[in-house]
């Protein structure tokens, strides 16, 4: 038989083994099948990347936003809903939404940062709420994807679950839907045995931001991060786990954690919970913090909000620490990059007040992973657990992928980063633009000068792409 399925063999020094320990040898990859892994080997036919460089297992990263919705046809609006927006309204502002992003550029972003599956967020125009439009949306990622996306069930209240998925909570989403109290509670009541996540960045409870801003007039870099701080962060953790609890749900995972303290509520509360409590630490949390926004020149600085807020460095550097220890212990704990492209636009401030929160991350994961190898003691095996192997673990009870993940070895699906952690890094946006064909592309990286990592190749079952300068497929 005839095959145009192509092979490609990387020689590498440092071959990331699932033990912690590196080897030389070959890893071969084609399209659709497992990868193969030769330890020792040495062939003619490999690619043979440099001495420095590392091939570690694709990164999985189970929170972006790739904001692109499906269209549905009348009848599927009609029959489906949401019943609060007439058809050509809705259709009006799919398009909006989808002409500011796709899911191309997010997959090719992803690539660029050695990610190599991503768990994507259902807060569209036209959201995968309840089966029928899960699966719609599931089929429109896949189409669209060059890496494979796993599409979160939204949460609503009144919407049928998808028994043996995670539903995702917007209830408690800043500008999100806004849910409280036992609308909240009756929606997680629906997802009873099953899995739940939320975003845990309510507002204060006692005072809204705008109050906030006329009382104590911190430098705009800051207002938003000062804000929603540790005490909104745990407020509504608190909250959410006492729902959960009292609905029955069997797992409830916190995304974006910013800071030691919160990632210590969890734990804490993981010793006596009937339910299981993964734990996902925000991956930008990791590089800022509030001292160095206000390093950054103004624009920047103004591009880089996050919901929740950076921390301050003491908070910062207590979730660091208590992240390498919580991984060592072997709890469920991964990285997330909350990947929310926006355009410049609607960042603006309007009456005095940020707009959208979200930054483009994805790309820049390895450069994150590298400030913590460089300047805090993370080893790559750590790194390894918390970005690949981890949350794929994690994101694997929920759908089916075509072989093992989350392993390095023969049989298992082919998903590799391959990468050299010495290379000096700086951002160029016009390049970058160019390459995740993203017009509006701007980071909030811009301008920033100790970073280290650039990223060679990144494979997503057994296709392989040639990132470093441009993407490109190469079978
Ligand atoms: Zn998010």
């Amino acid at each position: 038989m005839i095959s145009d399925k192509k092979s490609i063999r990387f020689h590498c020094q440092n071959i990331h083994l699932d033990s912690g320990e590196f080897a030389s040898g070959e890893v071969s990859c084609t399209p659709g099948e497992p990868m193969e892994v030769f330890l020792g080997e040495e062939t003619s036919a490999s690619i043979k990347l440099p001495d420095t460089a590392h091939l570690a297992l694709g990164r999985v990263d189970p929170h972006v936003h790739f904001r692109e919705s499906a269209i549905p046809s009348p009848e599927e609006h009609a029959e489906h809903g949401p019943t609060e927006i007439d058809y050509q309204s809705l259709v009006d502002n799919i398009r909006k939404a989808n002409s500011g992003y796709s899911v191309r550029s997010g997959c090719l972003s992803a690539l660029k940062g050695g990610v190599s599956i991503v768990g994507a967020m259902g807060n569209t125009p036209w959201g995968p709420v309840g089966p029928y439009r899960h699966q719609r949306t599931q089929e429109h990622y896949d189409k669209q994807s060059l890496v494979p996306i796993i599409v979160w069930p939204r949460m609503e209240p009144g919407a049928a679950p998808i028994p043996g998925h995670e539903g995702k909570d917007f209830g408690s989403t800043f500008g999100g839907s806004g849910l409280t109290g036992q609308i909240r509670k009756d929606m997680y009541v629906l997802w009873k045995g099953e899995s739940v996540s939320y975003h845990n960045d309510q507002v204060r409870a006692d005072e809204s931001i705008e109050a906030f801003r006329d009382r104590l007039h911190p430098d705009e870099r800051l207002l938003h991060h000062q804000y929603f701080d540790g005490s909104t962060v745990l407020a509504c953790q608190k909250e959410t786990m006492d729902i959960a609890e009292s609905a029955g749900v069997s797992s409830l995972l916190a995304r974006h954690i910013p800071n030691g303290s919160a990632l210590k509520q969890i734990l804490d509360r993981s010793k006596l919970a009937s339910f299981k409590l993964p734990a996902e630490i925000g991956l930008d949390y990791m590089y800022w913090n509030q001292d160095r926004l206000l390093q950054q020149k103004r624009e920047t600085a103004l591009i880089n909000y996050r919901r929740p807020a950076h921390p301050t460095r003491e908070d910062q550097l207590a979730l660091i620490e208590l992240t390498l220890e919580t991984v060592r212990d072997g709890y469920a704990i991964f990285f997330g990059s909350d990947h929310a492209p926006h355009s410049r636009e609607a960042k603006e401030f309007h009456n005095g007040l940020p707009g959208s929160p979200g930054t483009r991350n994805i790309e820049h994961s390895l450069q994150f992973y590298c400030e913590l190898v460089n300047h805090y003691g993370y080893t790559w095996p750590d790194i390894d657990r918390l970005a690949s192997i981890n949350p794929a673990k994690h994101i694997a009870q929920f759908y089916k992928f075509p072989y093992e993940i989350g392993a390095l070895k023969t049989g298992a699906m082919a998903n590799l980063a391959i990468f050299d952690p010495e290379v000096p890094y700086q951002v160029d946006e016009a390049a970058l633009a160019s390459e995740l064909e993203d017009p509006e592309y701007h980071s909030a990286m811009t301008g920033e000068k100790r970073l280290r990592g650039q990223s060679l190749f990144t494979v997503s079952n057994g296709r392989v792409f040639q990132v470093d300068n441009g993407i490109k497929a190469l079978n």
